[in-house]
Order: C-alpha cells, then structure tokens, then sequence
C-alpha cells in the first residue's frame, strides 16, 4: 500500500532505463530475469491460491480504502518490477478474493484449470488485435474456426454447412465478446435491426432511429419478454437500444422457476391485440438462470417464436457448456431452434475474465450491424471488427481453442457432470436436516436453500398472514447468517431474494450455491451448512 513504499536509493525516469523494459530477452541475463519473475508470480499466488480463503473482514474494505487516497502520479519511478510483484503477492492478493477455493460456492467465479494463466499469458505476449487482420492474421482465422465448433454443438447443422462457412469471409458463425452482458447486446441489437429492417423508403432502425422506425412500422412500442428471473442486462439492452428498459416484460414463472408458458401466451395475445401497436422483438429463453440455474422450456419457446416471427434468442451465458455433456445435454434440448444464443467463456468455460461468445443460426444476420471505418475495416475487407460491437480485442480465441485440445469435450463433460450431481447429493443433504429448507432444487449446478430452525417450522400456522411473519423473520435470520458466515471468512455462499413462494408472491431471502470447482465435494458442503446451523445456534437463539 502507498504509505508503505521501498525506498530505493535513486529510481529515475531516464531513457536507457526506459529501452531496457522494451528489449527482447536476448542475452542469457535477460532471460534469466524474465524467468525469475514468471516464477515469482506463479509460485507466489500459488502460496495465496492456498493459504487465504474466502472472503475475510480482518481489514475491513473502509481501512482499506483508506489507505489508497493518493491521486496524485508520481514523475520518477516508485519501485522496480521485483518490488511490484513482490508487494501485489504479499499486501495485495491477501486482500482480494480467493474465488479458487473450494469453500467459495457462491458465484459463478471460481477456480480456473492453471493451464489458463499460461495460455492468458500467450495472449498477453502476442497481443494481437483481432478487429482487424492486419493485427491478428490467423487469429481471426482461428477465431472463426472455434466458432463453428461451439455454433455445431449448438446448432448441428450439415458438414457441408460448415464446409461452406468455416472460413468464409462473408458469413458469420458468431462473435467473441467481451463477457454476457455485451453477448446478449449484441443479440438484441440484431434482433432489434432485422425485426425493424429497411423496407420501401426506410433504411433500416440501425440508420434512421427508433422514431422513424415506429413510423415506418406503424407501431408506437417494441417490447422483448423474458421471464422474471431474466439477467439484468437484458434490462441494459433495452436502454441502450432505445426501446426502453421498461419494453423488456417480466413473465411469471410456472412452479418449477420456468418461463409459464400460459402467461407467456396471454402476454403475447394482449400485445398483438393493444390498441398501442406494438412488436415482439424477441423473445429470451433462459438456459440455466442466474439465480435458481433452471432452464426455459426451449423447444416450446422455439415454436412459439417460429409461428409467430418472432426472433428467438436463448440466453445460455451460464448453461451453454452443458452441451458438451452427453448425458446432461438433453437438458438444453431446443436450442437448437434459437436464432441467436449467449455463451459465457468465463463461466463454464473455465477461462480466465473475461469472455463471452454469441452465436447466430443464420450466417448472413450479422450483416445486420455491419460498420465500416476508412483506416480500418474498409468496405469489402474480412476483418472480424466489421460486424462485432467490441472494436479492439484480444485473441481469446486462442484460449479456447486451445483448452478444448486440452480437456476434449470429455473434460468438460466431466467438470458439468461433478458439478451436476454433486448439487443433487447436496439437495438432499439439505433436505434431510431439520433446520434447512431447500428452495429451489438444482436443474444444473445452483441450488437455494434457507435456513429454517425446525422450532419454527413446527409454528408455521394455518393461516397465510401468520406464514408471512415467519418468512420475515426468517428473511432477517438468513441475512444474518449469511453475513457473519462472509466475516468469518473460511465459506462463501451467496445471498439473493426470490419473489416467489409455493406458487405465491413472497419475497423470499435464500442462499445460493454455484456448484463449478471440482475440489468442492460434500464433506465441504457439510462443513458449510455446518457452520451455518452453529452461526443460527450461537447467534441468533
Ligand atoms: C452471467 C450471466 C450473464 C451476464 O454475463 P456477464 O459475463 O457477467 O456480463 C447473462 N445472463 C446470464 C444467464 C448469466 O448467468
């Protein structure tokens, strides 16, 4: 931290000084430096990797911020390069998060395979650009090519539909983006260009505007339904692209957490037959939701998109992966029906941050955002920056093409398929102890659950009125726990509040476990509920 710098006996700014970080490793010396660090960093986080769990309040996150007030760049240089990496590893990782532990079940981040550091540092070393191909070259080529991998998984077309657009340079499989949040962009966005295209006098809602488009439509709204467990940012996509956040519907859900297609079809009927004309962009089916991991009826979902022209889109930022496992990838079936769908690399993937992917049926609905720039991306060239909203961005790419060489699609499988059936062992642990309650039982790997002392499940009354109170007073336990389990530091499950309760409205707080790391097994998850029950007991009776 800044009130603790070395003190070196001179460290200047000077030109020679500066020449030497931009010189190869030519010399025996050179190299002899680079590896040292290299072997600093990986055998120092490895001790971090180890030694801290969870997320600890020793040093709260007020005296931390206290300690990085200085705004002010210095001129000469402050510490050498041993000495950055020697303070990052001793007073800056202590103080982040391990997500790598195998107590932290409580969100989609986690342990990475260590391979991904050395293929992040790959990436890292060649730097290449992939917006264009005077920057990238076979990356882009590359990128192309693990594409039509991912985008077969999902879609199974023909060989000889990917024979054709492989390596076309005028088609598009899909996109590498930055994480979800801009995969599902990118979707709507195209959604938004085809569902609103060019026709007679008009250009097109991407050149002329919502306004002109409505009007060109004749309609006065656009609208995208998704259930209510849809990821917040759909909602951003609704603002950024003029619709309205509010145009992004919220559908009930059936008793099992899923889209209710009854409602999902009554909406739709109000919408078509408003006298506010309005359009059905898309509609989002969720393949493994963010808070409960359940999973949209696709296949449904696909028809009634199909019969009704709307774009279908499948959010599949968290469950996508689930399509490498034989056994588990009926799960997702339908999919396949999907115009667009969402992948993240960074979740199921066990890629390092950040990575998502978007994946389109049609190879010629890119050209729906198609931009193009004189210095860059010139009409009629190949680079991948022409139809991605990202501009500059690494080869990540390289990442997966080269952890699927690696791990084989049974590798995944086999990570997907533990985490899988080690959420249902833990459901039925939960189920089995008197003083939890399971919320909502795993379709993937996320399971909630609540505590539940059994001396008040033995006062749930008859009455409606009287069961609320007792849901309030257990929303307030469950907050608790949670909390003081965070401080403590050795777990870390996650807190989120659902808004329904055996088929009614009820805001529910449950906990929430992402089951990704394969070091978690059911002695950890019993140690977890474990110190769960003693917080209850010690606490709060
Ligand atoms: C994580 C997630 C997203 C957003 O992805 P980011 O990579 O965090 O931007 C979108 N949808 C679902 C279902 C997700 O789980």
């Amino acid at each position: 931290m800044n009130n603790q710098k070395i003190s070196h006996k001179e460290l200047v700014a000077d030109w020679h000084a500066l020449m030497r970080t931009f010189i190869r490793p030519e010399n025996v010396a050179a190299k002899t430096t680079l590896v040292k660090y290299m072997e600093q960093i990986l055998f120092g986080l490895h001790d971090f990797l180890n030694t801290h769990v969870g997320i600890t309040e020793e040093v709260s996150l007020k005296d931390l911020s206290e300690q990085f007030k200085d705004t002010l760049i210095s001129e000469n240089p402050e510490e050498k390069l041993a000495d950055v990496i020697a303070n990052i590893i001793e007073k800056t990782a202590p103080y982040a998060v391990n997500v790598a532990s195998p107590y932290f079940v409580g969100h989609m981040t986690s342990a990475i395979p260590f391979f991904m550091v050395h293929l992040k540092t790959i990436t890292s070393a060649l730097n290449q650009n992939v917006v264009k191909l005077e920057t990238s070259k076979i990356l882009s080529i590359i990128e192309k090519q693990v594409l039509a991998k991912i985008h077969r998984v999902i879609f199974k077309q023909s060989d000889e539909f990917y024979l054709e657009h492989v390596q076309n340079t005028r088609t598009s499989l899909g996109c590498f983006t930055e994480n979800g949040t801009l995969a599902n962009l990118t979707a709507l966005w195209i959604a938004r260009n085809t569902q609103l295209c060019p026709k007679q006098e008009f250009d097109g809602v991407d050149k002329e505007g919502i306004y002109a488009a409505y009007k060109a439509y004749g309609i006065e709204q656009s609208v995208i339904l998704v259930s209510e467990l849809g990821h917040f940012s759909l909602k951003k996509a609704g603002g950024l692209l003029g619709i309205g956040n509010n145009n992004i519907i919220s559908i009930g859900l059936d008793s099992k957490n899923r889209i209710d297609l009854i409602k999902l079809k009554e909406e739709i009927d109000k919408i078509q037959n408003s006298e506010h004309k309005a359009k059905i962009l898309a509609i989002v089916g969720i393949a493994g939701t963010t808070e409960t991991g359940t999973i949209d009826p696709l296949r449904q979902l696909g028809e009634l998109c199909s019969e009704n022209n709307i774009h279908f889109h499948v959010d599949a930022a968290w469950g996508g992966p689930v399509l490498l496992s034989e056994k588990y990838k009926y799960l997702l079936d339908g999919i396949e029906l999907a115009d667009s769908v969402t992948i993240d690399g960074h979740k199921q993937f066990y890629m390092p941050m950040t990575s998502g992917m978007v994946y389109f049926k049609d190879p010629c609905i890119m050209d729906s955002i198609i931009y193009h720039a004189n210095y860059v991306n010139r009409r009629g060239s190949v680079d991948l920056g022409i139809k991605s909203l990202s501009g500059s961005r690494e080869a990540n790419s390289l990442i997966l093409d080269s952890a699927l060489k690696i791990m084989g699609s049974k590798g995944y499988a086999l990570l997907i398929e533990h985490g899988i059936e080690t959420a249902k062992i833990f459901a039925d642990e939960i189920t089995n102890r008197p003083d939890f309650e399971l919320i909502t039982s795993p379709e993937l790997n996320i399971l909630t659950y609540r505590v539940f002392p059994k001396e008040l499940k033995m006062q749930t009354a008859q009455s409606e009125e009287a069961q609320r109170k007792i849901n309030e007073k257990l929303n307030e336990i469950n907050i608790i726990i949670q909390r003081y389990q965070r401080e403590a530091g050795k777990s870390f499950v996650s807190r989120t509040t659902l808004k329904t309760y055996k088929g009614h409205c009820e805001n529910i707080v449950v906990l929430r476990c992402v089951i990704m790391n394969p070091l978690t097994d059911m002695n950890i998850l019993r140690d977890i509920l474990d110190e769960q029950e003693e917080i209850y007991k010690k606490t709060l009776t």
